[in-house]
């Protein structure tokens, strides 16, 4: 969070970092550090998908060779299932992708944020937010994955709020979350566990070569081919006013939380029960409980600036909701 004119500026992924952990959100948003060991490869994952389908609204041709032959399947499965014969796709008109936007909640607070994409449902003409996810959780409706996005998902309120705050009229948030697919690729069977059958035939469930890159995309596109459903799903997301209300009482008291563990500075509490959420030790856990400085280079470097740090460091915020098509 940063104070310009008086104004503290914060995002959706900050006040997300702050829950979780007071001292994460010191590390990352205040001192702005990063571990320099390279990202989890789930995140990794993640970022990729999310670039090659931002291509694909964008109608730019996406690198594929920075993709795992799985992910590639998954994204050139996506196209297939979502697009149209002219490669658009077929249940919205693409307006704008990666589309800013920032809305004043009172005189002192203006919450900055992007949308991933904006457009026109064809089917109602409704304006839809579009937000790519990815996932690794089961997608399908009725999922404990979207029971959490339909009721709790305060990114989602935000976009609706922000939409309102705007004067867009009635709109829709349409989520639309890819499965990672949970496919293995096939190596060869060591040559000591090795069996054959009576005629010399190996098993049929062990190799003597390892699946090649294309043969192994190629299985993971059969899947997809087979259960399209199971690694696709877009479900449209509404809020009541009184949810809107909500999130706004809920960002001014995490905004008011911040500015006190601000004035704490390395006083901030820790939250251990955060350190392995997503199934791996959080980045800073050598500082929290290894001893090390979160200063100290071998470990920690400065984080690298966002779109949305570069803007902030631009200039003053402007004081008004604004967004143009
Ligand atoms: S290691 Fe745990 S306590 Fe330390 S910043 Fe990460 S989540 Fe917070």
């Amino acid at each position: 969070m940063t104070a310009k004119a008086g104004i503290e500026i914060v995002s959706h992924s900050e006040m997300s970092a702050f829950r979780l952990c007071p001292t994460k959100w010191r590390y990352s948003y205040v001192l702005r550090r990063e571990a320099k060991a390279s990202k989890s490869a789930a995140l990794t994952k993640g970022t990729a998908i999310h670039k090659v389908v931002g291509c694909f609204h964008r109608g730019v041709e996406p690198d594929f060779t920075t993709l795992s032959p799985e992910l590639r399947a998954l994204v050139k499965g996506y196209r297939a299932y979502y697009g149209d014969v002219d490669g658009k796709d077929r249940q919205i008109e693409i307006e704008r992708t990666d589309v800013p936007f920032q809305i004043m909640i009172d005189p002192k607070i203006l919450v900055m944020g992007e949308f991933d994409g904006v457009g026109i449902r064809k089917d109602t003409r409704t304006r839809t937010i579009i937000e790519h996810k990815s996932s690794g959780e089961d997608i399908s409706f009725g999922s404990s994955y979207w029971n959490k996005v339909a009721t709790n998902d305060s990114q989602v309120t935000g976009y609706l709020l922000a939409s309102k705050m705007m004067g867009w009229g009635h709109v829709e948030v349409l989520y639309d979350v890819l499965l990672k697919p949970d496919i293995s690729r096939r190596y060869a069977t060591p040559p000591g566990k090795r069996e054959y059958t009576k005629e010399g035939r190996l098993y049929a469930n062990q190799r003597d070569r390892d699946e090649t890159e294309l043969e192994y995309e190629a299985r993971v596109v059969g899947d997809i081919a087979k259960r399209p459903e199971h690694y696709y799903r877009r479900g449209t997301i509404v809020r009541l006013e009184h949810e809107h209300e909500a999130h706004v009482r809920d960002i001014k008291g995490t905004v008011h939380l911040m500015q006190v563990a601000r004035e704490m500075g390395e006083r901030v509490p820790r939250n251990a029960d955060a350190c392995f959420k997503y199934g791996r030790p959080c980045e800073f856990h050598t500082a929290c409980f290894g001893g090390a400085n979160v200063m100290d280079p071998s470990f920690y470097q400065d984080k690298k600036s966002s779109r949305q740090w570069a803007k902030i460091e631009q200039g003053p915020p402007e004081t008004v909701s604004r967004f143009t098509f």
